[in-house]
């Protein structure tokens, strides 16, 4: 087929004129897009019902179809969850309000800027006219700014999405927003930071509810928050802490104190190893596996008395020549057939697989004359045996690394839990 061919059957299927047609096509394959494309996409913009004799505003699109590729789209959306950030834009204070979006097809983020107040409640049903698209973290987001226009409209959609962003804490996922919790108050601490008006105190702690825990940090201090209390926390937001999901509590949220306490799960959620260092982190995750090594820089090690950072040859990375600090401490690989990340022990978790604590472990350097024995005898007591290790896991440019809380050398029967693991990785 020619290309006047293409623009034939163009201009007749879209009962559009014929030069227009023309003109877009030619434009679309001067800039070496392929015709089926180049054909897909004049569908796509004179599609509904003609563009009122060639329009050149953005078409209505599926939110499944939106790509990074789109500039403008109109979509007719249903409201999903709406929060509202204080941000800093050439001087002066916005408020923005930022959320999630869903139709049939799928679910796309949102920022909107000043004007949507009431556009923007959650169960709401909205056509969004010309609005931006942006790429973020690969994915495409909406802008509804100036240029933007909102239209309620009367019949709802069906979406399978949650209207209201209630959510349990290990679902949550770093860019969620709008987000409310019921949670408990595992523990709260103040601190003070160098803020955007200078100094300002903070809150900072760990939240938990029936699914797991989570850290979090209240920019606004709300008296509600407190060690022990149960509460329900409206318009949250997440973000990454050192790897994994944190809660974040502004001057916007809403904080009630529960009658009935929260119940916080016991347990940690349990993954296989690849599977937790493939989610990018976990604050609070229990991982099965052998010891297959003992990492150099454990044992008996020194610290800076600055920093406390490890000290080698007497160096500090950061302060030089200094007086080191005698301490214990244990990385060991953990692998389960599946990954592995170097489960790190503090002072106390090593003495327990040292079976002994400082002293002792001078003692036994001294005698003789070489630090490394503390490490060999800790080598010689787990490597090769299983243990089920808790903690927070970080993945990041350091590696795989698990803080762990316990450290336990595992009761079950390998047999047992290798079924029980493939039942787990099987549909
Ligand atoms: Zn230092």
């Amino acid at each position: 087929m020619s290309l006047e061919d293409h623009v034939e059957e163009l201009a007749s299927d879209l009962d559009v004129d014929k030069e227009e047609v023309r003109r877009d096509l030619e434009n679309l394959v001067n800039y070496s897009v392929p015709m089926d494309e180049a054909k897909q996409s004049l569908r796509r913009k004179y599609g509904d019902g003609g563009g009122g004799g060639g329009s050149s505003g953005p078409s209505s699109k599926a939110i499944g179809e939106v790509t990074t590729d789109d500039s403008n789209v109109t979509v007719t959306a249903v409201v999903l969850t709406s929060g509202r950030r204080s941000i800093q834009y050439n001087g002066d204070e916005h408020v923005i309000r930022e959320g999630e979006l869903a139709d049939e097809t799928g679910a796309i983020s949102y920022t909107a800027w000043d004007g949507f107040e009431g556009d923007l409640e959650p169960g709401a049903t909205v056509q969004f006219g010309n609005a931006g698209v942006r790429e973020w973290d690969g994915k495409p987001e909406l802008n509804l700014g100036e240029s933007t226009d909102a239209t309620a409209v009367e019949e709802s959609l069906d979406v399978d999405a949650e209207v209201g962003g209630e959510a349990a804490l290990t679902a949550l996922e770093p860019g969620d927003r709008g987000i409310t919790v019921e949670v408990q108050v595992l523990e709260c601490e103040t601190k003070t930071i160098d803020g955007r008006d200078g100094e300002t105190e903070i809150l900072s702690g760990v939240l938990g509810d029936d699914s797991g825990r989570l850290p979090f940090t209240d920019w606004e201090p709300h008296d509600a928050i407190e060690a022990g209390a149960s509460v329900r926390i409206e318009e949250t937001f997440v973000r990454e802490f050192r790897g994994a999901p944190s809660v974040n509590v502004s001057e916007f949220s809403t904080v009630t104190p529960l009658s009935d306490p929260v119940t916080v799960a016991e347990d940690a959620q349990q993954m296989a190893v690849g599977e937790a260092v493939e989610s990018g982190g976990q604050f609070d995750v229990e991982l099965v596996g052998n010891i297959i090594e003992i990492r150099d820089g454990s044992g008996l090690i020194e610290r800076c008395p600055e920093c406390g950072r490890v000290v080698q040859n007497g160096q500090c990375r950061t302060h030089g020549s200094v007086e080191g600090e005698d301490d214990l401490r244990t990385k060991a690989i953990l692998d389960d057939g599946t990954g592995t990340v170097t489960a790190i022990l503090d002072d106390e978790l090593t003495e327990q697989v040292y079976g002994g604590g400082l002293d002792e472990a001078r003692e036994h350097a001294r005698d003789a004359m070489d630090k490394s024995v503390v490490a060999d005898r800790i080598a010689d007591r787990v490597v090769g045996r299983e243990y089920v290790v808790r903690g927070s896991l970080s993945v990041d440019e350091y590696g795989a690394n698990l803080n762990a809380t316990e450290f336990d050398e595992s009761t079950a029967d390998p047999a047992e839990r290798a079924t029980a693991l493939l039942s787990e990785v099987e549909p």
